[in-house]
């Protein structure tokens, strides 16, 4: 997140967010609170914090930070007093963490006119946890602001989304998120690949990289899409693969969406994925209504995760489907 530009008008892409914020930041009246939805991994966080850093630059811009005071200075080095990211913790944004927070904000911020609190994927938070920040939501002690985020293809609590200002978040386009990944320090045509994979989302495409899901999904579509490669003979290679598949614990459902990907540009007919992924040799051919099966085998898969079914039992029985 650090190395992000502080100023949300310089962050990538969202240009239709920044107007709206922008003529926020410059009304008379703050929200009670915003709620940016959009998919992960998009940039929603990093505009919470410019959002802090707008409200208490010390050069007096209510739009634009300057990057350089010392308000700036610390919110750019992640040691802000008044600048706190709540995050699910397990899955989940739990009751006791809002309880903290709501106790945490009787105070007066510790240096700043505006206390800027992130709360990260409202939409896991049930709704006991949800009751518990109704109030403070509606109406916040003076001084500070409340940014909820949440992934926009999950529902969310009305009563959540009805107290605040909603702005949209997008996903990026190819060109943005591949920029994003080089100034990281992944190289060119890496970027490319994660791009396209992530569907415009840096956040999304950096966990790939960390978790070296790439490499196995190489692998996966590889071993899949082999003629040589058969059911019955290769038994062993398969398990292999699904225990490898199961080993990437609480980033498997990303996993799977890399799977849809692929199948969901056979079933086009684009070839973009297999050019990146350097895939040389005969393909498999799959019909439309196996592709279409093949497109059903992940959605099961995903089923049985959100039900915790045994991992391994899951990508067994997906990888012999798929191939
Ligand atoms: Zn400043």
């Amino acid at each position: 997140m650090y190395n992000a530009p502080l100023s949300y008008s310089q962050l990538s892409g969202q240009e239709k967010a920044k107007k709206l914020l922008a003529r926020t930041l410059a009304g008379d009246r703050l929200p009670h609170g915003f709620l940016f939805k959009g998919p992960d991994g998009v940039g929603k966080c990093l505009f919470g914090r410019g959002i802090a850093a707008a409200l208490n630059c010390k050069a007096g811009n209510p739009v634009e930070a300057c990057g350089v005071c010392a308000s700036c200075r610390k919110l750019y080095s992640g040691n802000h007093p008044d600048f706190t990211v709540v995050r699910p913790d397990k899955g989940a944004i739990k009751i006791d963490q809002v309880r903290e927070l709501v106790k945490s904000l009787s105070y007066p911020p510790y240096e700043s006119a505006h206390r800027v609190v992130v709360l990260e994927d409202v939409h896991t938070m049930r709704r006991e946890a949800a009751n518990s920040l109704l109030k403070t939501l509606e109406e916040p002690p003076p001084g500070n602001l409340l940014i909820l985020t949440a992934d926009s293809s999950r529902e969310i609590l009305p009563t959540l989304t009805s107290r605040c200002q909603v702005i949209a978040f997008m996903p990026l386009s190819r060109e943005e998120t591949s920029a994003i990944l080089i100034t990281h320090g992944i190289e060119k045509t890496d970027a490319r690949l994660l791009a396209r994979l992530s569907e415009g989302s840096p956040g999304l495409a950096l966990t790939l990289q960390k978790e070296e899901m790439v490499g196995l999904w190489r692998e996966v579509v590889t071993v899949l899409s082999d003629p040589a490669v058969h059911v019955n003979r290769d038994v062993g290679l398969i398990l292999r693969l699904a225990e490898k598949m199961a080993a990437t614990k609480e980033h498997l459902p990303s996993f799977l969406a890399l799977l849809r990907l692929w199948i969901r540009d056979l079933l086009l007919g684009e070839e973009e994925i297999l050019s990146l992924l350097g895939v040389n040799h005969a393909l498999k051919s799959w019909s439309s209504r196996e592709l279409f099966d093949k497109l059903q085998a992940i959605d099961h898969a995903e089923l049985g995760l959100t039900r915790n079914c045994n991992k391994n039992l899951v990508c067994e029985v997906l990888l012999f489907t798929l191939q």
